[in-house]
């Protein structure tokens, strides 16, 4: 390779990789990547500690102190270095990119002050001593101990990269690697100077503590720093013109930087002036600016012998020059000057920042500073704290902090603070703050940085968009509501709370904002609870919701009882009114759900709370108890007829087979076995069918499904087409089931003579429906009560024989504290004389381990009345598979034991 393209190869990987690892050494030699005026803007990222900011204000101000170089807080300039953590660890760019922000790298393991001094280096131009180009008269680099992959940092400059600026070779320069950097092991040396031909001693390299001497020359050098003047960061001093209190010398030119803490500020009394008198001070001068630099606002150009008033800085900085022609020269002017720091003051801006008196170092004892800080009209003082560490103490009683909120000390007080917790954000709450920092004479910390700021109170304009509360936050501000709403998403509106817990007997529900339109995206529950044996209707008497066959957007859903699994009434939407739905229990929740489009006016619910007076004694009914809102009616089974006092069954004319369709797609089924099919079987079952079959049977026989054929449009929940089945007269029922898709259901026998079968179809998908047969299964649990019920030996019975092969238990029990009594009032089974082949037998228990009454078969030959001893009686049938005869009727009841 020749030289020139290797040149060119390392200056495109420092412009792809920013970063130092690469670098190498002494000053760049490239004018462009200079700083202009030596100003360096710095943002420091939000993630470091206050101690991190303070060291790395330390370094910065180690450099400014021996340099014309100055570092100020970031504001609107274009190129600015921030400190950063990045994936290189402790990195920099050399010198000034040019592009805009550049990082500055401060790992985990470099946040200490001789390392950001190092990095700094290189942000101001310098590469790695090591590096230049007559380094080998110097030092040799061992190859052999160097980390595999890390030889480039060894590299050694060309003098176009890199100009020592005339400066010898500087064993002692920050910026020099040490004799074990990227070692293959710590005693292994990379870098081994040459030894003092003297002395016969190498020198030491690599120290981390301060600029060296050449270090500072160098810098001076590659910035032109007059030489004449320098920065000063104490709190009090002088600054002469050259050779004071002699003559100042022909063609002097001087510049000083007067540094002080943020929130101090610089007082500056001439003590003494001498200067060539010109018009408009045009040859021998001095200058004096309220800022960093050569450009910020004049304070003055003074000259001739009339002593200056004196003069105070807004900030915490002060640049000044002394100029003096040849034309003079000699004449014996001079001048002196002393400043003083002051801490506190007005401060009349729209943000800054405010720090305790030598911050980042210690603060000093004995310090009372007062801040009053002034934003513009209309606006609030925010203030935010990046690092606290005052002395600590219970009361704050010795060295501590004090914000109030307004212009003066006799305005509220917002917190004093000490210790080295930071405060949390403070908010005034008007245009104004006042701030006082106070020392004592002992145990001195960092003290503690702050940035003040303009605050919209967001909420004084129109209550910030708010429809109802407006908190106003630093920052920001955020809509809150009156009790009763909620914040809807849009986080300025309110909508009213929804759902909840109700106790009350009756009352009503609406949607929320009824009767506006209901809001998007919302989901209310109500939980409705009776007292126990009560159950709870409700009654929809507006309703409007969007509309929609299965519901799936907009919806109420009505459940008995507050769990997922507890029994469904039915989910409702559009503009058709539910039906009136009771529960089977005391509980009821209610869910309304809205999606994020189209909104209706919503719903409203009348609910009342009922007792249920056939809960108990099935209301003294002989055979059926409707529940009514405050009353009950009874009714009788078919072939019965009530008796004028309401309650008891006359024995009609028996009918055993009854199917009748009331209206629509409604079926009532009295039979033992029967057939049901969806509509249109074989055929697919039309859209939008609502079909109910009520299938009941004679009593002490429980009601058997078996289905033939089952294809429904299938979705997981069944949310579409679907076919429910109910453990009773009605959907009021507990449910036994809910069908869809093409999976044969198992068999299904209700726990009674009543079964209630729901079919369902939306608008879409057809298929062919179902088939199911129904029987019944003799036997099960009975409930004896004061009135009468009938048990039959099969559902046929009075039209047929009983079949064969039966084997039916009936076990009929009374509630505690009561017996059963059991009266067959028609008795006719097969007659053998071992009654091995068919017999009823009684027992006095609910199962056969229990006393037997006997075992009974033939003509007429039960006892005419048993009364139980227990609770209970079971009651057993068996048919063996030769002779049938007609089979028995009894009757049962509780009665006190
Ligand atoms: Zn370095």
């Amino acid at each position: 390779r020749n030289r020139h393209r290797r040149i060119r190869y390392k200056s495109r990987r420092q412009r792809t990789e920013e970063v130092f690892k690469r670098s190498r050494r002494a000053a760049t030699a490239r004018q462009e990547r200079k700083w202009p005026h030596g100003v360096i803007p710095y943002t420091i990222s939000a993630n470091f500690t206050g101690s991190q900011r303070a060291m790395f204000k330390q370094a910065m101000r180690h450099w400014e102190g021996q340099t014309c170089l100055t570092f100020i807080e970031r504001t609107n300039e274009d190129n600015y270095i921030k400190f950063t953590y990045r994936p290189c660890g402790c990195c920099s760019y050399v010198g000034r990119k040019g592009t805009g922000p550049q990082a500055i790298s401060i790992g985990k393991n470099c946040d200490k002050f001789g390392i950001v001094v190092h990095e700094l280096g290189h942000v101001i131009g310098f590469w790695h001593e090591h590096t230049r180009p007559d380094r080998d008269r110097h030092i040799e680099i061992v190859y052999k101990n160097i980390q595999e992959g890390q030889g480039y940092n060894f590299e050694k400059m060309d003098s176009s990269e890199i100009n020592s600026l005339g400066e010898a070779y500087d064993y002692q320069s920050i910026m020099h690697y040490a004799r074990n950097t990227f070692s293959k092991g710590m005693f292994l040396d990379t870098i081994r100077p040459m030894a003092n031909p003297e002395t016969g001693v190498r020198p030491s390299i690599g120290q981390r503590t301060q600029l060296s001497e050449g270090d500072v020359r160098q810098a001076k050098k590659l910035y032109n720093c007059p030489t004449c003047g320098r920065t000063l960061q104490t709190t009090t001093g002088n600054i002469t013109s050259p050779n004071w209190p002699a003559a100042y010398p022909a063609y002097s030119d001087c510049e000083w930087r007067i540094s002080v803490t943020p929130g101090e500020k610089i007082v500056m009394d001439f003590t003494s002036l001498n200067v060539f008198r010109s018009r408009g001070c045009w040859y021998d001068y001095i200058e004096i600016r309220d800022g960093h630099w050569e450009r910020s606002p004049l304070i003055g150009r003074y000259c001739g012998t009339s002593l200056p008033p004196q003069i105070t800085s807004t900030d915490s900085r002060i640049w000044m020059k002394f100029r003096s022609t040849s034309n003079y020269n000699g004449n014996g002017f001079r001048l002196r000057v002393s400043y003083e720091a002051v801490c506190g003051g007005n401060i009349r801006k729209n943000s800054g920042q405010i720090q305790s008196p030598n911050y980042p170092d210690d603060y000093r004892p004995g310090k009372e500073c007062i801040w009053s800080v002034v934003v513009d009209e209309g606006f609030q003082v925010g203030l935010s704290f990046q690092a606290f560490k005052v002395e600590r103490h219970d009361t704050c009683a010795y060295d501590y902090l004090e914000v109030r909120d307004g212009p003066s000390a006799d305005s509220e007080l917002i917190g004093r603070f000490c210790g080295s917790d930071r405060p949390d954000d403070i908010e005034a709450t008007g245009n104004t703050l006042w701030i006082k920092f106070v020392s004592d004479a002992s145990v001195n910390k960092a003290g503690f940085a702050a940035s003040f700021f303009k605050e919209r109170d967001e909420c004084a304009d129109s209550n910030g968009g708010c429809q109802q509360q407006c908190v106003n936050t630093l920052g920001s501000f955020k809509c809150g509501c009156y009790p009763g709403y909620e914040l809807s998403r849009d986080g300025v509106t309110c909508e009213a709370a929804c759902g909840g817990y109700v106790t009350t007997s009756d009352g009503e529900i609406t949607s929320p904002n009824w009767p506006r339109e209901y809001p998007t995206n919302k989901q209310c529950i109500w939980q409705i609870v009776a007292p126990p044996q009560h159950k709870i209707t409700i009654e929809f008497d507006k309703f409007e919701l969007e509309g929609n066959e299965v519901c799936k957007y907009d919806y109420v859903a009505v459940r008995s009882g507050f769990t997922d699994d507890s029994i469904f009434h039915g989910k409702f939407c559009g503009t058709e009114l539910p039906p009136v739905i009771t529960s089977t229990n005391n509980e009821m929740s209610i869910k309304f759900n809205s999606d994020d489009t189209v909104a209706k006016r919503g719903f409203r619910i009348r609910f009342t709370s009922d007792r249920d007076e056939c809960a108990v004694e099935n209301g003294g009914c002989m055979h059926m108890c409707v529940n009514t809102v405050g009353s009950y009616t009874c009714n009788c089974r078919n072939g019965y007829v009530l008796h004028s006092n309401g309650h008891g069954c006359k024995e009609g004319k028996y009918i055993p087979t009854f199917a009748s369709i009331k209206s629509g797609c409604e079926h009532s089924i009295t039979s033992h076995m029967g057939e049901i099919t969806s509509p249109n079987w074989p055929n697919k079952y039309p859209s939008r069918k609502d079909c109910t079959w009520h299938v009941s049977t004679t009593a002490g026989h429980m009601v058997k499904l078996v289905f033939n054929e089952f294809e429904l449009e299938s979705q997981p929940d069944c949310a579409y087409d679907h076919l429910e089945i109910y453990d009773g007269a009605d959907a009021t029922a507990a449910i036994l089931g809910r069908y869809c898709g093409s999976k044969r259901p198992t068999p299904i026998v209700a726990s009674t003579n009543h079964m209630f079968v729901k079919f369902f179809s939306d608008a879409s998908v057809q298929k062919r429906g179902f088939s199911a047969s129904h029987t019944t299964v003799c036997g099960g649990s009975l409930n004896a009560s004061a009135r009468t019920k009938d048990l039959f030996s099969h559902p046929q019975y009075g039209d047929t024989n009983y079949v064969s092969g039966r084997e039916c238990d009936w076990i009929i029990t009374a509630r505690d504290g009561y017996g059963v009594e059991l009266l067959f009032n028609d008795f006719e089974v097969e007659e053998e004389t071992d009654c091995s082949y068919d017999f009823v037998e009684v027992f006095d228990g609910s199962t056969d381990s229990a006393v037997r009454f006997g075992r009974f078969f033939g003509l007429n030959l039960a006892p005419s009345t048993i009364f139980s001893s227990g609770d209970s009686i079971l009651v057993r049938f068996h048919s063996d598979d030769t002779i049938n005869k007609k089979g028995f009727q009894a009757s049962y009841s509780s009665t006190a034991l």
